[in-house]
């Protein structure tokens, strides 16, 4: 059978004037492979190139990066705002109404369920440690893939049906998270002050999932995550019957 083949949204890095471009980290193409998808990273472009990317992937992964910009809220910068990139967003939000028109497989990864909540009408907390009363620590210390907190999933949902467990382990880089959830998703899990932790898309036709945590770099160390990849790679493949 052939695999199915996963794009990955790119960051955009500039080092210095001989290298700058598009980025990833290694975790997210090395998880794609071990689940059985051929990894391809998307450079984010104008919008007519990024439909025709689209268009040779059967499954998309909105990746980490940069704070959304808050423009795309209806909100001015707080001061704890971090950097941004306005034409990135419109790629991805442009990418987030494709994939949903065309039932194309989506896991959206940190920054992604943010994005995926803003394309589809939702806000965003802009600074967890400014704007929540008594968060929990979202932006850990330790390695990345280190679990360092708890999150609590709804048993009426996809990922449930994944982890097979109300309480699961994840690790957290993150200072923002959704706000006001969009009408067309649903909280699936949450930590214990509340954040939202994952959601879904209300109407699934197919695998639209987005997590707050960096499910790809626990792979190494924990299974539930390669099931999460593998049950998205899975799913994609089916697109291409
Ligand atoms: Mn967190």
């Amino acid at each position: 059978m052939k695999k199915p083949i996963i794009g990955i949204t790119g960051a955009y890095v500039k080092h210095n004037q001989h290298m700058e471009g598009v980025y990833i980290h290694q975790d997210y193409h090395k998880a794609v492979a071990a689940n059985g998808g051929i990894p391809i990273i998307l450079p984010f472009t104008t919008p007519e190139t990024n439909k025709e990317m689209l268009q040779l992937c059967d499954g998309i992964i909105l990746s980490g990066g940069e704070d959304v910009d808050p423009q795309f809220y209806s909100q001015d910068p707080h001061l704890h705002l971090g950097a941004t990139i306005p034409e990135r967003d419109l790629v991805e939000m442009e990418t987030v109404k494709y994939v949903l028109e065309n039932n194309i497989p989506l896991l959206a990864i940190c920054r992604g369920i943010q994005i995926l909540n803003v394309a589809l009408g939702g806000t965003l907390i802009q600074d967890i440690p400014s704007q929540v009363t008594e968060p929990i620590q979202h932006s850990q210390l330790v390695d990345r893939g280190r679990d360092t907190h708890w999150v609590t999933i709804s048993k009426e949902s996809k990922l449930y049906q994944i982890f097979g467990s109300e309480k699961i382990r994840v690790n957290s880089l993150h200072h923002q998270a959704i706000d006001k959830v969009s009408d067309e998703l649903r909280v699936v899990a949450r930590s214990a002050d509340g954040i939202v932790e994952a959601v879904e898309y209300i109407h699934p036709t197919t695998f639209t999932v987005g997590v707050q945590w960096h499910p790809e770099s626990m792979t190494s160390t924990n299974v539930l995550m390669n099931q999460l990849f593998s049950e998205f790679i899975k799913s994609s493949t089916k697109v291409l019957n």
